[in-house]
């Protein structure tokens, strides 16, 4: 028996007609970078937020750079992130040439505490990214109300976070700018790299869809100092059709992580919370154990496949060490070593819930 940590061939086979259907559409057609099919995503993916518009960029990394770049972030300003997050947000920053200041995170959420961000505030910062980790939102009201006192950007990061709600808003639609990711495991997940970037403010987009092409308006002619960060008409005709089906899939995960919560109520592990008012939509299911490695070993001798998002905060990190604030950041250093991913994707059966579960209970006696 082995029960995966994620089966992206099942996603596909339950969409299988109308993927091939896409994909030969796309290559039939000879065009395939930023054409028709770009632009119909672009277009459904803005109104599914609520938004008037949105670029897609090649990934979710460049959908944050994008969006930091077009909220004109750069050397010598500092940005407010997380540690405990995927290295890419802090890279995003970096490559945007500013200075990722760490805050510490909330045990019960993992998103970052508001009241250490404004602590954190100095002369330089410019912006705060908040990560809505796992599938549910940060708190983004006391953010956006520090940015409006302090004149900064928030930008929210929804790679984990794609349709998820807090007070009936979706993430990306609260924030200055929002980044996606379309990387094949996310939530909603191309067959390759892709992201985009979402703001109610045109003008941002805008600036979004020059910079991501050498800052072309006209062919050959460069407004501003751009890059190369196109998606490609194959990822969105793809990402059209999954599109259509992410609110189901979304609910699937909620009742498999309400099942998960169900059988380990009496368990050793701590079960994800969703703060109040927030629809989290489990892009991971990540409990919390004091014994987490063993546990981890016993899960795998019997077939049960986890991960560990993240094993190593990003300011422990050899590229990152010398951003270490120097207080150290202790919720985010505890929780590294007791954090464990359990297998969750939509297409799991109840009963392969059920066996992890039983096989947890199992450990704890
Ligand atoms: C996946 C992810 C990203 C980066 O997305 P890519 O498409 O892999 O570049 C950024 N932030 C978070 C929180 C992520 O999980």
């Amino acid at each position: 028996m082995t029960i995966p940590f994620v089966d992206l061939q099942a996603a596909y086979r339950e969409l299988q007609e109308e993927l091939d259907a896409a994909a030969l559409e796309v290559l039939r057609s000879g065009w395939y970078v930023l054409g028709p099919q770009v632009r119909a995503f672009e277009q459904e993916f803005a109104a599914w937020l609520g938004l008037p518009d949105a670029a897609g960029v090649a990934s979710g990394t460049d959908a944050l750079l994008l969006a930091l770049l077009a909220g004109d972030i750069g050397p010598g300003d500092e940005v407010i992130t997380p540690s405990h997050t995927a290295v890419a947000t802090a890279a995003a920053i970096q490559l945007a040439g500013a200075r990722p200041v760490f805050v510490d995170i909330r045990p019960d959420t993992f998103t970052l505490d508001p009241e250490l961000v404004e602590a954190a505030l100095s002369q330089r910062t410019r912006a705060i990214v908040a990560v809505h980790l796992y599938g549910q939102m940060a708190e983004l009201d006391p953010l956006m109300a520090l940015a409006d006192q302090h004149g900064l950007s928030v930008i929210e990061d929804c790679a984990q976070a794609h349709g998820a709600t807090s007070q009936g808003r979706v993430a990306g639609s609260i924030g200055h700018l929002a980044a996606f990711s379309f990387y094949p495991t996310k939530n909603l997940g191309a067959a390759g790299d892709g992201g985009l970037v979402a703001s109610r403010s045109p003008a941002r987009i805008e600036r979004v869809r020059l910079l991501r092409q050498y800052g072309w308006r006209e062919r050959y002619i460069s407004e501003l100092a751009g890059m190369n960060s196109r998606l490609d008409e194959l990822q969105a005709a793809l990402l059209r059709v999954k599109l259509r089906r992410l609110e189901a899939w979304n609910r699937q995960r909620q009742a498999l992580a309400a099942r998960y919560d169900e059988l380990l109520a009496g368990a050793s592990v701590t079960t994800p919370a969703a703060a109040p008012g927030n629809q989290h939509v489990y892009h991971l299911y990540v409990v919390r154990s004091q014994q987490r490695d063993a546990l981890r070993a016993h899960l795998a001798q019997h077939g049960i496949q986890t991960a560990i998002h993240y094993p190593v905060p990003i300011h422990r990190q050899p590229a990152y060490e010398h951003l270490a604030p120097s207080r150290g950041l202790p919720v985010t250093e505890r929780i590294a070593n007791e954090i464990l991913s359990l297998p969750l994707y939509p297409q799991m059966s109840l009963d392969d819930v059920a066996q992890v579960a039983h096989y947890i209970q199992q450990f704890d006696r």
